[in-house]
Formats: C-alpha cells, sequence, structure tokens
C-alpha cells in the first residue's frame, strides 16, 4: 500500500525560480567581469603599468613591489565586483533570506577582502619566490608548498576562518549530543564536537556542516536548524554530516585538490612559457619571475576551474548521496530525513526541480527533488529492516 504523507508543495513557486535564476545570473556576471578583468589588463598592457608603479612605490625591493601589484590587483578586482555583491545583499533582503544590517554587511565584506587580501598576498609571494629560486622546477615545488597550505587551511577553517565571520558555541543540548554520540559508536567513530554556529545574526537560511581536519575536525549546525527543525529532523541532518566523515570526503576532497594543482602548475608552466616564446603580450617580459603575468597565470587557472567545475560537481553530488544514504540507514526512520530536506528547500528558497543541465553544471549537492525521490524509494525497498 502506498504511504501517504502530508508534505509541502513539490514543484517550484514562480518567486522560488526567479531567486535562483537572479542567483545564477548575479555569480555568472562576477565571473564574466572577473575574467574580463584578467584579459583586459594582458591585452591593453596595463599589467606592465601596474608592475611598474609596483616598482615605483617599493623602490624597487622585488617582495614589496609585489605585494603592492597584489594589493592594486586586489581594490581593481574589488570594485568591479563590489555592485554584484551590493545586488546580492539586497536580493537576500527582497527575499526575506537575510535580516542582516548594512553596516554589518559591509563590515564583512571589508573582513572578506582583507582576509583574501592576506591569503592572496601569501600564495603570490610564495609562487615567485620559488620560481626565481627555481625556475625550471618552480611548478612542482610550488604545488608541493600548496598541498601543504590546503592542509593548513582545511585544519584553521572552523578555528580560525569561519570564525572571523561568524560566532561559534558547543552545542548545549544534551538529548542531540547524545543522539550524535550513539550514532557515532555505531559507526565505530568518534565526532570530537558538535558546534552550534550562529548564523541567525546574518542568515534566515539554514545549514549544517562537517569541517575540519585532525583535531579541528567538527560538525557544525546553524542556529536557525536547531530552532526550527525537530530532534528526528536533526538527528537526520547529524547523520548525514556524520556520514561525510565516515565516507572521508574532506581527505577525498583535499586528494582531488592534490591532482588537480599538480596539473594546474604543470599546465600554468607550459602556457606562461608558451605566450612569453610567442610575444604575444608585448608588455610582459621574457623572465619567468616578472609578476606582470600574474593574470596570465589567474587567468590559465580560471579556465582550469571552469572546465572542471562540471566533474567537481557531480564528485560532490556523489558524496552527498553517499551521506544521505548513511544517514537513512544509521537512523530508525527515512521520514524525518524527508521533511527535513523539504523544510530546508522552503526554507533557503532552493529549487527542488532546477533544469537538468543546471543541476549537471552548477549545483554541488542533488537537487532537493531527487534526494527525497531517492530516500523513498530506499525505504520502500528497506521496509522489512525497519525497526518498529
Ligand atoms: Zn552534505
Amino acid at each position: 500500500m502506498a504511504t501517504t504523507t502530508t508534505r509541502p508543495q513539490t514543484a517550484d513557486s514562480p518567486q522560488v525560480k526567479r531567486y535562483n535564476r537572479i542567483q545564477r545570473w548575479l555569480s555568472l556576471s562576477d565571473t564574466v567581469i572577473g575574467f574580463a578583468l584578467l584579459v583586459v589588463l594582458l591585452v591593453t598592457g596595463w599589467t606592465g603599468k601596474l608592475r611598474d608603479w609596483s616598482y615605483l612605490g617599493a623602490h624597487q625591493y622585488y617582495f614589496a613591489a609585489v605585494f603592492l601589484y597584489v594589493l592594486m590587483f586586489s581594490i581593481i578586482a574589488k570594485l568591479l565586483s563590489s555592485p554584484f555583491d551590493a545586488f546580492g545583499f539586497r536580493l537576500e533582503r527582497q527575499y526575506h533570506l537575510s535580516n542582516q544590517k548594512l553596516r554589518s554587511w559591509l563590515w564583512d565584506e571589508c573582513k572578506g577582502w582583507l582576509l583574501s587580501l592576506v591569503l592572496m598576498t601569501i600564495m603570490v609571494e610564495i609562487v615567485y619566490s620559488i620560481i626565481r629560486m627555481a625556475p625550471q622546477r618552480w611548478w612542482i615545488i610550488a604545488w608541493a608548498v600548496f598541498i601543504g597550505l590546503f592542509l593548513l587551511m582545511a585544519q584553521l577553517a572552523p578555528v580560525v576562518l569561519m570564525p572571523i565571520f561568524y560566532k561559534f558555541e558547543p552545542l548545549d543540548n544534551d538529548t542531540l549530543r547524545e543522539r550524535l554520540t550513539k550514532l557515532g559508536e555505531r559507526a565505530g567513530t568518534r565526532i570530537r564536537g558538535v558546534y552550534e554556529w550562529k548564523l541567525s545574526e546574518k542568515s534566515n537560511k539554514a545549514n549544517a556542516a562537517l569541517t575540519g581536519l585532525g583535531s579541528t575536525r567538527r560538525i557544525i549546525l546553524a542556529d536557525t536548524l536547531l530552532e526550527k527543525y525537530s530532534d528526528d529532523e536533526i538527528e537526520a541532518v547529524l547523520a548525514h554530516e556524520l556520514g561525510h566523515h565516515v565516507h572521508k570526503h574532506i581527505l577525498k576532497g583535499i586528494l582531488t585538490q592534490v591532482a588537480i594543482t599538480f596539473f594546474g602548475f604543470w599546465l600554468i608552466n607550459v602556457v606562461l612559457r608558451f605566450v612569453l616564446a610567442k610575444e604575444w603580450f608585448p608588455v610582459l617580459q621574457t623572465r619567468l619571475y616578472d609578476f606582470a603575468n600574474l593574470p596570465l597565470i589567474a587567468l590559465v587557472a580560471t579556465i582550469l576551474g571552469l572546465l572542471l567545475m562540471p566533474a567537481l560537481n557531480a564528485l560532490s553530488r556523489f558524496h552527498e548521496r553517499q551521506a544521505d544514504r548513511y544517514a537513512w540507514e544509521n537512523t530508525p526512520a527515512v521520514e524525518p530525513f524527508i521533511t527535513a530536506m523539504q523544510k530546508l528547500a522552503d526554507q533557503n528558497l532552493a529549487e527542488r526541480e532546477p533544469a537538468k543541465w543546471i543541476e549537471f553544471l552548477f549545483h554541488s549537492h542533488p537537487s532537493i527533488g531527487k534526494r527525497v525521490k531517492a530516500a523513498e524509494d530506499w525505504a520502500s525497498q528497506h521496509r522489512v529492516e525497519q525497526p518498529v
């Protein structure tokens, strides 16, 4: 007999469709603008002007000049993308997905820009000093150093990077903690911490994630989720995150990055040498460590990233399906998972049925429609094994 479940509408409302369409246009425009900036800097030769000013400002001192170049580049890029960022902020408020005040948002923007400047400076200084020291083998050394940086970032993310924008507190809910411990025991694993993520100060969307590496590994649950979801539903979400942990998805993600960066650095080296030899951009000096070629490096990295995006998203969706399955297998019933998904879709204005090609290209998670359908199929196949 078919089960009858009362649940919200499954088709996407015009409002949801419109919101997601605008979001897509926004991120597409942002990408196009960033891309255009790199091309314009190279084609017009302005990157050479930026380099010359940097040397002037730095009194010909190489490392300071690299920093000035990165600083100017980062200011220009931020100025160009800020209209889109502002539009995005307005959009979230318009759709009641955010209650963040303008001042708080501006402060976040400043912090975000500063953080990206610091990270970019570190990466660029490292790359060019390696190029100067070992012009032949620079790309292998840079790759090895970047892996170290990845691991460090993954470890620091929950304790240093994310607290720049959000407050986190150890979860103060004995029932939930106990449920998680039980889930973990059954899985033969232990999660060191569950943290409440104070998302409600800025957003009305709900979210949860597994973050960190080694001693900083933890599950974070948004307070927006803790408030509005039943304990059974939260347990389903916890079980999903635990599934990511058990299946070692963070490690697998890092290993994927290791392989991609190896190829990426190799490709950058080949393209850089080819373009410099052909003198396509006369403003670039033939020396590899001329940091005016940074837009070219960034361009190769951007194009590679865009080309790999569908594959990386497919991998991510595969991981999500694994984590979902883990949740169904390790919780008493599948219904709380389904209602949690429905609530998430409503609360975050997520499309339940996005166009196939959109999901294929851009989505890191399977659509809610597919996740619910998969859960129902699984439940109908495993009904006998379900505890009463
Ligand atoms: Zn997940």
